[in-house]
């Protein structure tokens, strides 16, 4: 048996034919691929505006400079989720303020964020980065009423997300990016996601001013744009006025992003089907499953389960050739945070969480051989 890690790109002829014509036509970057590639994916999730990004945490970044989010300033996030959902505030110089998990979900517990938000006058908080952990989409329905509520805006991290949705209240299915509840929404292109650019990102909003300043920020903060100069000196003339950065993807990148997006659907429904024979195997052993609801389309990035002696099985795997991960680390817990103050004990479900989480294999090309490998492997570990 060959490794079988826990997630891996699926790259085809087709990935291969996009990435040598970018590569032999007059443009390298910000070229044609980009603004199709934009059109596509806005299109895919029901966005009007969507800016491509050198990478997800680029993505976050941007979205918070878009909004303001300035020293002083307070944002919320979960301790479960990839580092940079936090580090994209601590780069605004605002304060970060974590909130528990939802046990089931593993995605911010709303009801927890209420009791923060309640604790403090209206207002205090400037945004919130709720996350769709594993793919589970979050309740941003619900989030957006809390929003309206306290005056903060949404940026949700869908970086695990993309073709994930849900039901809403009034039976509208909403997609995960599509700017109905959330302000923006940003996305990861990084090779262990749907879709794979090498490196990437995507933002995207339905908010005008928003993109425009998204657009602006990614070159940094530099507009050619006639109707806004403050002079015109000519054609080459451009003004720069905000402190942006370089957070441009390549038109390389972008060509594969528009191949790999045609292909995401049959991804998450690949993905949904080797959760079910996942689902169905653990049912009755003593492992705990991903929730699982009839009203939200997981995109399952991840396939997490949570076990006793999780270390134990870890490395029965590895010895097998089987590359588990665990997402995530508590945030929180990391030393750069903790020397911030926060300790442990700070955050009782995600700690738990953490001490049982392993994510599996989880990925289109994963064979049904190789997935009955890995299943066999776990439950021979627990049955010895
Ligand atoms: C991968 C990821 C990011 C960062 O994306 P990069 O493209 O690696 O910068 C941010 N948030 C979450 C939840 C992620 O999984």
């Amino acid at each position: 048996m060959n490794p079988i890690p826990y997630g891996k790109q699926y790259i085809d002829k087709q990935d291969e034919d996009a990435v040598l014509e970018a590569l032999r036509s007059d443009f390298m970057t910000q070229g044609p691929q980009i603004a199709k590639f934009e059109r596509d994916f806005a299109e895919k999730v029901g966005a009007k505006y969507a800016v491509a990004v050198s990478n997800g945490t680029a993505a976050l970044h941007l979205s918070l400079m878009a909004l303001g989010i300035k020293p002083g300033d307070k944002v919320i996030t979960t301790p479960i989720t990839f580092v940079a959902s936090a580090n994209c505030i601590l780069y605004c110089g605002a304060e970060v303020v974590f909130c528990d998990i939802d046990a089931e979900t593993f995605t911010l517990d709303l009801e927890k964020l209420k009791d923060i938000l309640e604790a403090s006058p209206k207002g205090t908080y400037k945004a919130v980065i709720p996350v769709d952990f594993a793919g589970y989409p979050c309740d941003t329905e619900m989030l957006s009423h809390l929003s309206a509520e306290f005056g903060f805006k949404i940026v949700e991290d869908a970086c695990h997300a993309p073709g994930g949705n849900f039901l809403d209240s009034k039976g509208n299915t909403q997609m995960c990016g599509n700017g109905i509840y959330s302000d923006l929404t940003v996305f990861s292109f990084h090779p262990v996601k749907h879709i794979a650019c090498g490196e990437g990102g995507m933002i995207t909003t339905n908010n005008l001013s928003l993109y425009q300043k998204l657009l602006d920020l990614r070159t940094h903060g530099i507009t050619k744009d006639p109707t806004i100069l403050e002079e015109n000196h000519g054609g080459w003339y451009y003004e720069m006025r905000d402190l942006g950065y370089n957070y441009r993807l390549t038109d390389m990148q972008a060509a594969l992003g528009i191949t790999q997006l045609a292909k995401l659907d049959s991804s998450v429904a690949k993905r949904n089907i080797i959760a079910q024979k996942y689902d169905a195997e653990f049912a009755e052993a003593n492992i705990v499953t991903p929730i699982r609801s009839s009203i939200i389309m997981h995109a399952f990035h991840l396939y997490v389960i949570q076990i006793k002696d999780r270390l134990g099985l870890y490395n029965h795997l590895r010895k097998n050739n089987i590359f588990t991960q665990v997402h995530y680390i508590p945030v929180h817990l990391q030393p750069y945070y903790k020397e911030k103050g926060w300790k442990k004990g700070d955050f009782p479900i995600a700690e738990s969480y953490y001490e049982k989480c392993l994510s599996l294999p989880m990925y289109p090309t994963l064979t049904e051989k190789e997935q009955y490998f890995v299943i066999n492997e776990i439950l021979s570990f627990y049955n010895k």
